[in-house]
């Protein structure tokens, strides 16, 4: 095949606090949207932003255990780390170029000593030095850890943020677009619905259902009315799910639909009309369970 083919992937950012995340995310997304996941529903949504290019879709998560686990580090932290950076794509540790390595940058760098995924070090603020001292920090970081890159940025100004932005593009394989590229204005409500939606696959299904089980909120619309209309998939791995999911003569899908559209009015405060349908989809399971891994099911 000659053409290009569509690339996608999840990136991981780590990092102490206030090393320059945030700021980070925003720069590369733009004044698109930065999806803030503060909100104590999304507590276990740590997708950060979706960065859609031409023929590429970049997946931003957080990591909230690594910062975490600065202070104490015990296993259980490191678990949550671990299983947050195991999956990605590529790892984007970030540092301050006004300090050098600690303690603490030392605890992350033996923890990505166990992840799969190519780390990239992001040398961040840069603005705030001198060039002297930047080489210093690169040969410093250069000796703890084999990282596929060194990139010297400064998220504030955007100094070098576009050069991040190719490379991680150069490492992402070649993948499907995970979520609709409309998907950013209203993220954070599309989670929480599929949340919900998910919530109440369990609840009424008990244990028949796996956790496999993917909601992808498919369209959310508001109407002039003030109606908002949703259609959300279920995806299932097998037939058999999908019996149970839909139920002798549709009883539970009803089930699952109404439940959740009263959960669902509630939270957003306004009438919905919820559409749902079920899918067999063996082929998600992969994405799944990576998606699951991330927070999002
Ligand atoms: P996070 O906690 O890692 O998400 O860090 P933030 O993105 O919230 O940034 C922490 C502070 O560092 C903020 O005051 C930012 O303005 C500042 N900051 C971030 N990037 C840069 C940079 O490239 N240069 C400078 N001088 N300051 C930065
Ligand atoms: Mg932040």
């Amino acid at each position: 095949m000659t053409e290009k083919q569509f690339r996608s992937g999840f990136v991981s950012i780590i990092g102490r606090p206030n090393v320059g995340k945030s700021t980070l995310l925003n720069r590369i997304l733009g004044d698109k949207i930065v999806i803030t996941s503060d909100k104590p529903q999304t507590t276990r949504n740590r997708i950060q932003g979706i960065h859609n290019l031409p023929g590429c879709q970049m997946v931003f998560i957080d990591t909230p255990g690594i910062h975490r686990a600065t202070s104490k580090l015990n296993k259980y932290m490191v678990d949550v780390a671990l299983s947050s950076i195991k999956e990605v794509d590529v790892i984007l540790f970030l540092v301050e170029a006004d300090a050098k390595p600690a303690h603490q940058e030392g605890m992350i760098l033996e923890l990505l000593g166990r992840a799969e995924a190519p780390v990239f070090l992001i040398i961040n603020k840069i603005d705030l030095v001198a060039k002297e001292t930047l080489l210093e920090r690169i040969a410093a970081y250069a000796a703890l850890y084999p990282f596929r890159e060194i990139v010297p940025l400064s998220a504030l100004n955007g100094d070098g943020v576009e050069r991040l932005v190719e490379l991680i593009y150069g490492t992402l394989p070649e993948g499907p677009a995970y979520f609709p590229d409309d998907i950013l204005t209203d993220l954070p409500e599309r989670f929480i619905v599929a949340e919900i939606i998910r919530e109440k696959v369990f609840r009424l299904t008990h244990d028949e259902v796996p956790y496999s089980v993917a909601v992808v909120v498919e369209s959310f619309k508001e109407r002039a009315d003030g109606l908002i209309s949703i259609s959300a998939t279920i995806n299932v791995e097998r037939e058999s799910q999908k019996g149970i999911v839909i139920g002798r003569k549709g009883e539970m899908l009803k089930k699952v639909g109404m439940q959740a559209r009263l959960d669902i009015e509630e939270l957003l405060d306004t009438r919905v009309f919820l559409e749902l349908f079920v899918r067999v989809s063996s082929d998600w399971s992969d994405n799944t369970r990576m998606l699951k891994e991330f927070g999002y099911q």
